[in-house]
């Protein structure tokens, strides 16, 4: 009880914020519209939890034109406070009621068919060794990023296991959607899959999977007794070990910080160590590290709504077109394929490139 009024008070605090946050914002800067806005979105919840709004579907509805990005909560003037866990319990509150967007039930019930939200049926389950590498659902379907991760596995002489591809995924679709028994299935499952590849450390692409199979299984109450690690902390461990020979290179990179990667995992640093050790020249956008701003992500996955995810999807293109860079990078297979029309790589497709045997 004690603990609903600590949130309750949370949510009013918010309602009644002078809102500077919303210029990190990035549905509200994409669509210059008000109700997307951090402090909008916290009233209408305010008044939805007293019953004052009339129109109840269309506050869920509005619920699905968040990015999830966490930009706000970043930028907040308290600590404690994240506008995130407020809307995903409206979510949840929306999906049990049946109002929710098209294009997440679409891949909602796809989920539930084939265990992952792109209906893929082949699983992945190759190599040996102590260390797992998790192929993510966006990954699964990016040909020359598994091809560079294989180039620069290979290179780096350690066994690893992969496993993953279409048929599993960490759950973060069902999350989103706000269908917590189906993440808590698709949790247990990873979990189960986990333990009988019998590993000590798993390495994932993607940003959501790390926060996901870590933050919110813990939140569902599921622990994993595995270390969970972003690639980039792995590149930077074989860089550092020695474990990759690297031929120099001059030409000037632009990296895009995934959402998830700066604001959830604080991983901005490493990544810019990584393309400066492999000889790039950095170029920075106006809005990067912990400042940046989200790809928009996949339809119905975060934004439920089309225009919306493609205003905010234009608005990063620009501010990243901006750097007129020789190459794009990033570190989220979502990122690399929403962000397409700028050639975006996946940071590992660099590494293979530049990668060399060492003997
Ligand atoms: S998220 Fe934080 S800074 Fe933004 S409006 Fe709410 S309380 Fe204010
Ligand atoms: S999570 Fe992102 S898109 Fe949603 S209100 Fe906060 S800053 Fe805006």
């Amino acid at each position: 009880m004690a603990e609903d009024k600590k949130e309750t008070e949370k949510i009013a605090r918010c309602a009644m914020c002078a809102d500077m946050c919303k210029y990190s914002c990035p549905t509200y800067l994409a669509s210059g519209r008000e109700t997307v806005s951090p402090q909008k979105m916290a009233r209408l919840i305010a008044y939805n939890e007293k019953s004052f709004l009339e129109d109840e579907k269309n506050f869920l509805d509005l619920m699905f034109q968040s990015a999830m990005c966490g930009a706000c909560s970043r930028h907040c003037i308290y600590d404690d406070y994240d506008l995130r866990k407020f809307i995903h319990k409206a979510r949840v509150k929306a999906f049990a009621s049946g109002v929710i967007p098209e294009d997440v039930r679409k891949r909602v019930e796809t989920f539930r068919e084939f265990g992952n939200p792109n209906g893929e049926r082949e699983l992945i389950d190759r190599g040996a060794g102590d260390i797992g590498y998790f192929i993510s659902c966006s990954s699964y379907r990016d040909k020359d990023l598994l091809k560079a991760t294989e180039k620069m596995l290979s290179k780096s002489g350690l066994a690893i296991r992969r496993f993953g591809g279409g048929d599993m995924c960490c759950g973060a679709p069902l999350y989103y959607a706000g269908d917590m028994e189906g993440f808590r299935q698709a949790s247990l499952k990873m979990k189960a899959e986990i333990e009988k590849k019998q590993v000590r450390g798993v390495v994932v692409d993607c940003p959501t999977c790390v926060k996901t199979m870590t933050e919110m299984y813990r939140h569902a109450g599921i622990e994993l007794d595995v270390e969970i690690m972003h690639t980039v902390q792995f590149i930077d461990a074989l860089l550092k070990q020695g474990k990759l020979g690297l031929r120099k290179e001059d030409r000037s990179v632009t990296f895009h910080d995934p959402c998830i990667l700066s604001y959830d995992l604080a991983m901005c640093g490493t990544p810019r160590e990584i393309i400066t050790a492999l000889g790039f020249n950095l170029k920075e956008p106006v809005y990067s590290g912990e400042h940046t701003h989200c790809c928009g992500g996949t339809y119905g996955a975060k934004i439920g709504d089309h225009r919306l995810k493609d205003a905010v999807t234009f608005m990063r293109l620009n501010e990243l077109r901006d750097t007129a860079a020789d190459i794009y990078v990033t570190a989220c297979p979502t990122c690399k394929s929403v962000l397409s029309e700028i050639n975006m790589k996946y940071i590992t497709e660099l590494v293979a490139e530049r990668v060399i045997a060492k003997r």
